[in-house]
């Protein structure tokens, strides 16, 4: 029983990367490793599966915690250009093998009612960060989480064709005319016949 405890809570170094234990980290690792047996595969060391989260807006929301645990268990990630992220407002994702088959899993609508009601969500409804939240109510959160079993966290839909098949891309390299620094040719703006970078051609940019 211990065991089978244990497998459904997230791994220490998950907890590491992520900064703070929290209801929806478990939900994101749980819904991955469902994904993963759905279709029959192994945590991605490479670039064989892909990932399409639904809550990947700009916004700061409690629930998007879950993509980091998404990624940690299906090895679908940011850096390895294997994660793709739609704003639909949902606490749902696809799992796709390119050509192959692809299963969407999505939080059922009464557990997500269920951890709104839940202190952990009144605690940070108060302002509080999740790291500085309450170890009681965090773990009568994540309890919340670890102790259903998959159909009772989440809906399943398995799709049997995938459509999306992405290229992988060998771009050439240029040198921004205004500030020197190396950006792929395909990213760059031509501007009177100089090759700009777009942060130097007055797109917005991040800082
Ligand atoms: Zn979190
Ligand atoms: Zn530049």
């Amino acid at each position: 029983m211990e065991d089978h405890q244990d497998q459904k809570v997230v791994p220490a170094w998950l907890v590491e990367f992520h900064g703070h234990l929290c209801p929806f980290l478990v939900v994101g690792w749980r819904m991955g490793q469902e994904a993963l047996s759905r279709l029959g595969a192994e945590r991605e060391r490479d670039q064989g599966l892909f990932l399409f989260t639904e809550l990947g807006g700009e916004a700061l929301r409690p629930q998007s915690c879950y993509e980091d645990g998404l990624q940690s268990a299906t090895g679908c990630t940011a850096g390895k250009g294997t994660l793709r992220r739609f704003d639909f407002g949902k606490v749902a994702a696809v799992l796709a093998q390119p050509g192959g088959i692809a299963v969407r899993v999505a939080l059922r609508p009464e557990v997500c009612d269920e951890l709104a009601q839940a202190d952990y969500a009144a605690e940070r409804r108060q302002g509080k960060p999740a790291s500085a939240v309450s170890q009681a109510a965090t773990l009568d959160a994540v309890a919340r989480v670890a102790s259903k079993s998959a159909d009772e966290l989440f809906l399943f839909e398995k799709f049997s064709t995938v459509h999306f098949s992405p290229v992988a891309a060998r771009p050439a390299r240029a040198r921004c005319a205004n500030c020197g620094e190396y950006v792929f040719e395909q990213d760059a703006v031509t501007k009177d016949g100089i090759l700009l970078c777009r942060p130097c051609a007055g797109h917005p940019s991040a800082v």
